[in-house]
């Protein structure tokens, strides 16, 4: 890759909050458990940003006026016959699945953490491991009911306000409330586990075609890399639901009484990391037979660092996660290896333990404006690191890498941390912002609602 020079004190500008890590808002936080209250919160005049779980690692859901969270707003209801699930945007995606589990029905998109909401992951298009198979999220969503800056509640879909439809999925809290969705789920066996088959692969070549999904088959691929002494050694799984006996991996046991300590010494000494990958890699996978998970177990895998953050922060320890995702366009394939190389040899140059590089291919997406792939697929590689981390270097070479992957036309995806100098996320998503503005001046033409993240990366709103 090229690299360009990334300016420091331009970088600095870029402050951090999130999963994690400590942030200061001087925002009044208001839970409103009534359309009437959210209606007289909208009507009030002040800049709103709306709160789900509040997992969104940047500042999505922080803002500086008045935070807004539902609550209560959790009806779930479930056509069978039409596969069909409506759902109030305060549901978490717990409560969906525990509903779910066992009627044959699911939602192709499941996020991997429990607590967060439907009008959280809505608004953030999220992607799972099954995306290689079924896309974004946005692809099940039937319809959205937004409560506007006009204080009005109106339906969107495909065909009803579509302009509003396609900048709210995904647009990250800036057009309006979302009260709630329809979706439209898949039919899966019953009881619903997931089967998954592991291949350990100690250099990366070939690893864009390994990634690609088999469709016939509904078969998923995901990739997960760690470097012992510079050298890679990736674990490839192949997944797709099943209703075989259960035979469980450990790290979908995400309430398992050792979850949490493991996860702290993880988080706090990148060593224990290493080793825990190493012994993984080396002793604990096993390629000869598959894993079966039940249901939780696998989609909610990072429960159990959910749960550890929140240990570690009741008892006043700190639990850091920084985690930049990078989409390689689909048709630049041959970049992926050399990116995750790159990255990893820089950040190491730079002092940095790369805990993690996860990747998978995500398909082109409809045309949500603000998603990732609206303009078109490509492999998703996501960046982790843990612990004391120095933040202002850290940012400043996360940013130089999303420089040098604008360079070969790939981009930061929106939903995790998002490190980039001024002006480069506005170049990235240039059409979609376009949509996306074009959306927000007719139907919040006052900006009513925004965030700290939308006033940061789309400076000029
Ligand atoms: C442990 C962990 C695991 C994760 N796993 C995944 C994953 O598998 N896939 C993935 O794509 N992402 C993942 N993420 C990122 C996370 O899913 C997204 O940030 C998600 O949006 C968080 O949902 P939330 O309910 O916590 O929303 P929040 O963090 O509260 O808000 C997220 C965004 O949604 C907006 N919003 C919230 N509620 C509404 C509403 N009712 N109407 C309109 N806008 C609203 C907010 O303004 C904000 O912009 C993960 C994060 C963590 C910490």
């Amino acid at each position: 890759m090229r690299r360009r020079r990334v300016d420091l004190a331009l970088v600095e500008r870029v402050r951090l909050s999130s999963y994690g890590n400590s942030h200061s808002s001087c925002a009044e936080r208001r839970v409103v458990r009534t359309l009437e209250q959210a209606r007289a919160a909208v009507r009030s005049g002040r800049r709103i940003t709306l709160r789900g779980g509040a997992l969104a690692f940047d500042r999505q859901a922080l803002g500086q006026d008045l935070v807004l969270a539902l609550d209560g707003f959790d009806e779930l209801r479930l056509d069978h016959d039409a596969a069909q699930l409506s759902v109030g945007a305060s549901a978490t995606w717990g409560q969906v699945i525990g509903m779910l589990d066992g009627t044959g029905l699911l939602p192709p998109i499941v996020v991997s953490a429990s607590t967060t909401t439907i009008g959280g992951t809505i608004s953030s298009n999220s992607i799972s491991r099954f995306s290689p198979v079924f896309g974004n999220e946005g692809r099940s969503v039937r319809s959205l009911e937004l409560l506007c800056a006009d204080g009005e509640v109106r339906s969107c879909s495909r065909t009803e306000h579509p302009d509003l439809f396609f900048a709210s999925v995904g647009g990250l809290g800036g057009l309006g409330v979302i009260l709630s969705a329809r979706y439209q789920l898949m039919s899966v066996p019953v009881p619903t586990r997931v089967c998954t088959r592991v291949e350990r692969h100690a250099e990366l070549d070939g690893l864009a075609s390994r990634l690609r999904p088999d469709l016939q088959r509904s078969v998923t691929a995901y990739a997960v890399v760690a470097y012992s002494r510079g050298r890679p050694r990736v674990l490839l799984a192949r997944a797709s639901y099943c209703d075989d006996p259960l035979n469980t991996m450990l790290p979908h046991r995400p309430s398992a009484r050792l979850r949490v300590p493991i996860e702290w010494v993880i988080n706090r000494f990148p060593i224990a990391g290493q080793a825990f990958w190493n012994f993984a890699y080396d002793v604990y996978v096993r390629e000869d037979r598959p894993y079966v998970d039940d249901l939780f177990g696998f989609t909610f895998f990072q429960d159990g660092n959910v749960a550890s953050r929140r240990a570690a922060q009741r008892v006043g320890l700190g639990f850091r996660v920084i985690q930049q995702t990078f989409l390689i366009p689909e048709q630049r394939g041959e970049l992926l290896e050399c990116f995750v190389h790159e990255a990893e040899a820089r950040l190491r140059r730079a002092g940095f333990h790369t805990a993690l590089v996860d990747t998978l291919y995500v398909p082109r997406g409809e045309r949500f404006a603000l998603s990732s792939t609206r303009d078109g697929g490509g492999f998703v590689v996501t960046l982790t690191y843990e612990g004391p981390l120095d933040l202002r270097r850290l940012q400043l070479e996360l940013s130089r890498l999303a420089c040098d992957l604008h360079t070969e036309g790939g981009r930061v995806h929106l939903v995790k941390n998002v490190f980039a100098p001024p002006g480069l996320m506005e170049a990235a998503y240039a059409p979609g912002l376009a949509q996306w503005r074009a959306a927000k001046r007719r139907w919040d033409p006052e900006r009513r609602f925004s965030s700290d993240f939308h006033e940061q990366v789309f400076a000029a709103q």
